[in-house]
């Protein structure tokens, strides 16, 4: 049985209306739950950020859901998250906890991102009279963060991650190598010559070269490998789960692959070659630094034994 409705006098209806109208101004999703569970009111704007159709749950066209339970919405929305389990069970204990308030970023499965707020209503002498749920969409702030994120992690001219990143990320794989007792290698690489393609055909055909071998190192590598570029023409690519003859072997492809690019500038024929040096973790290598000089050690060596080689670490 429903209460009884005191009777609607001008300042109520005045009131009404404008609690709708605030509703419906809002930029998030609003949903009102009484203490049965029953929905009190809502707005417009939750589905569309729940991305429900408004007659798919009422019947109604307008999608009016006033005094119905919220597990018909809640079966609705439900499967549209990417954790429905942990949703429902998120809901449950707010539900049964009104102390408890919720402010949580949702994955949905359409590749949206909400942000869920949900607070206990309390009428006079704290009685619980029930919730407040507003999902808002934050799809384009949450690309935009990661899009600068990305813009701080690598480097503009090749995708690289920069030194920072790079280091940052390496220091987590060098942690995991050792918790799990995997191999952890290392190719550093150094264009060969580089100061006379830009002496020759400027500092901007130079960029395209970099910008050339790069995409060509990163077509070569597995999504765990870690590329980085840590000076002006040097790269690393740390290779999670590798032994040194695997990180020979790519060290290989990346220098042939290297060798066999090919680029025109004012109609001539440029090419370049890479000198790279490997190395592989071992269990005395205090930090990564001890990594990085046995891979620079060799690279220098392949340098000195003529350029357009990989060595390993001896
Ligand atoms: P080596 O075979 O011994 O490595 O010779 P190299 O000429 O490659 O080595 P060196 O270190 O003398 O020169 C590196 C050159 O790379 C000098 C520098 O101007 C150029 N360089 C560094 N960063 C960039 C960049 O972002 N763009 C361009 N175009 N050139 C760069
Ligand atoms: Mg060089
Ligand atoms: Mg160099």
């Amino acid at each position: 049985m429903t209460p009884a409705q005191p009777p609607a006098t001008p300042e109520r209806k005045f009131e009404r209306s404008l609690v709708e109208e605030i509703l419906e101004a809002s930029p998030d999703g609003i949903l009102v739950v009484d203490d049965q569970g029953m929905i009190t009111c809502h707005n417009q704007r939750l589905f569309e950020v729940l991305g429900i159709p408004p007659g798919s749950i009422s019947g109604g066209e307008d999608g009016d859901l006033a005094g119905l339970d919220d597990q018909h919405l809640l079966a609705q929305a439900l499967w549209r998250f990417r954790e429905p389990e942990a949703f429902l069970e998120r809901v449950e204990s707010l539900y049964a906890d009104p102390d408890l308030e919720d402010h949580s970023e949702l994955e949905y499965r359409d590749g949206r991102t909400l942000e869920r707020h949900s607070k206990a209503l309390w009428g006079e002498g704290r009685r619980y009279v029930g919730r407040v749920w507003f999902f808002r969409d934050i799809t384009a702030r949450k690309r935009a963060e990661h899009a600068l994120e990305q813009l701080a992690r690598h480097d503009p001219l090749t995708g690289a991650a920069n030194r920072r990143h790079f280091f940052e990320r390496a220091a987590e794989e060098l942690a995991r190598a050792r918790r799990h007792g995997v191999a952890l290698s290392l190719v550093m690489l150094d264009l060969d010559h580089f100061k006379r393609i830009n002496d020759h055909w400027g500092h901007a055909a130079g960029d395209r070269v970099l910008q050339a071998f790069a995409a060509g190192v990163r077509s070569l590598l597995r999504r765990e490998d870690l590329f980085g570029r840590i000076g002006g023409e040097e790269f690393v690519v740390l290779l999670p789960a590798t032994d040194p003859e695997g990180a020979l072997q790519l060290a290989e492809r990346l220098r042939q692959h290297t060798e066999g690019l090919e680029f025109a500038e004012n109609g001539e024929r440029v090419s370049v070659t890479t000198s790279a040096g490997v190395a592989t973790l071992e269990a005395g290598d205090a930090s990564l630094d001890a990594l990085l000089q046995r891979a620079d050690e060799a690279l220098y060596a392949a340098k000195r034994a003529g350029r357009n080689r990989s060595f390993c670490q001896a």
